[in-house]
């Protein structure tokens, strides 16, 4: 026996829609972009170096640069490390595109590897079939916030001389144990560089922005050129001068600042992130205690081994679809989810996959079969810490009413 559904023409379970992820900006939030929008710098001013400072001092990493997006941020790190033309840097099939993209805006070319089916993270064994003499990095993603295994990719990265590039724009506030020590994603220890993002559906956000977090002086003036038309003012020092007109254009940049206001959002947000990673948590947590004995899905379990060695940042809650015991299609269960108001969305199509990498690049159906079937299978359920306990229910009510009804037995 299963009740109507919405899509049936049934009751929907609520009336408004719940998106899978959404920004919280609170009253002081607002106080403090005010603030700076009543003083003398809107950009290029103080709170730029504060914001920096702050997810420094909260990730552990030396140095940071705040960018106009987390794609611009990735953008940043491979101009940082110099990828041209003939250079190959690898990442994985299960991203957004522009993990992928940053790579092509430096001439270099994407070179994707399957992925774990548990975690949608890369793996390192794929990676390892694909480095060649002219792998200059890789750009592991830690998908939906859990941290890929960096043991592992130190090990690869220093046996083939390559750098570590992290997208960390799932997994700020993750953590991760290596020999009996806890590791903050961003912090670097084991990678050259860590980027985020603070779009509106990441863990804070300054409207748009992003950053990159590294630990190398050299690397960081290289990096942070491409914020302002590749300017250095090196020139000052060297004449002794103090002229605030002199500035020598040394690389190809570009203008990604990010400003003064919006770095104000980002120092205001960054003091709740405990609390908002407590709440993903939290949420995780009820949906797999609501789905655990599910036979038709599979669930991160936030308890799984995995947690003795990884703290989970929960950006996303993935479930998998075991479509064999089920009636429909992802596509028939996200339409259902849809029209009772729950709208889960699909992180990711494979990259791979999109017109553009097929056709420019020559990548086809078929290369990464564990990415693709894990694609087919995926939704990602509303999860953002504004969620209240009864949106958290009405999730848990909408799949169960949908997969009841889907259900081959
Ligand atoms: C959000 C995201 C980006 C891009 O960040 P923007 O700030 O939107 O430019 C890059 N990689 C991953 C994995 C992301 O989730």
């Amino acid at each position: 026996m299963s009740e109507k559904l919405a899509i049936h023409g049934g009751k929907p379970i609520r009336e408004t829609p719940l998106p899978y992820g959404r920004h919280w900006v609170e009253e002081e939030d607002i106080q403090a972009v005010v603030n700076v929008l009543r003083s003398d710098w809107i950009t290029m001013g103080p709170k730029i170096d504060e914001f920096e400072q702050s997810v420094c001092c909260y990730t552990g990493a030396q140095y940071a640069v705040a960018v106009s997006s987390g794609t611009a941020a990735l953008h940043g790190a491979m101009f940082g490390l110099g990828i041209k033309p003939g250079d190959e840097v690898i990442t994985t099939a299960m991203t957004f595109v522009a993990t992928a993209n940053a790579i092509l805006y430096l001439g270099g070319t994407p070179v994707f590897a399957d992925i774990d089916p548990k975690t949608g993270n890369i793996d390192p064994n794929e990676i390892e079939k694909k480095v060649t003499p002219k792998t200059k990095a890789i750009i592991p993603v830690h998908y939906a916030g859990l941290p890929c295994d960096m043991a592992a990719l130190r090990e690869i990265a220093n046996r083939y001389n390559v750098r570590i590039v992290e997208d960390a724009a799932h997994a700020l506030g993750a953590e991760y144990r290596l020999d009996n020590k806890w590791y903050k994603v961003g912090e670097c220890a084991h990678s050259d560089m860590a980027t985020f993002s603070f779009h509106p559906v990441k863990h804070i956000t300054t409207g748009e922005g992003g950053m990159i977090l590294l630990n190398d002086k050299v690397l960081e003036e290289k990096t942070r050129r491409i914020r302002m038309h590749g300017v250095s003012l090196d020139i000052r020092k060297r004449l002794d001068k103090e002229s605030i007109w002199l500035y020598e254009m040394v690389d190809l940049g570009y203008n990604y600042r990010i400003s003064d206001f919006q770095c104000a959002l980002g120092i205001s947000q960054l003091k709740k992130l405990n609390r908002f990673l407590k709440r993903r948590v939290e949420i995780a947590e009820r949906y797999y205690s609501a789905f655990q004995e599910v036979e038709e899905l599979s669930l991160p379990n936030p308890s799984s081994s995995l947690a003795a060695v990884n703290k989970h940042a929960w950006h996303l809650y993935v479930i998998q679809l075991q479509l064999d015991k089920l009636k429909g299609t992802r596509e028939n269960i996200y339409f259902a989810l849809r029209a009772e108001n729950i709208w889960p969305q699909v992180h990711y199509i494979p990259v791979h996959l999109h017109p553009y990498y097929q056709k420019r690049l020559g990548y086809k159906k078929g290369d990464f079969p564990v990415a693709e079937s894990f694609y087919e299978r995926i939704l990602s359920l509303p999860l953002y810490p504004k969620m209240s306990d009864e949106d958290v229910d009405d999730v848990v009510e909408g799949v169960t009413k949908v997969i009841n009804y889907y259900r081959k037995r």
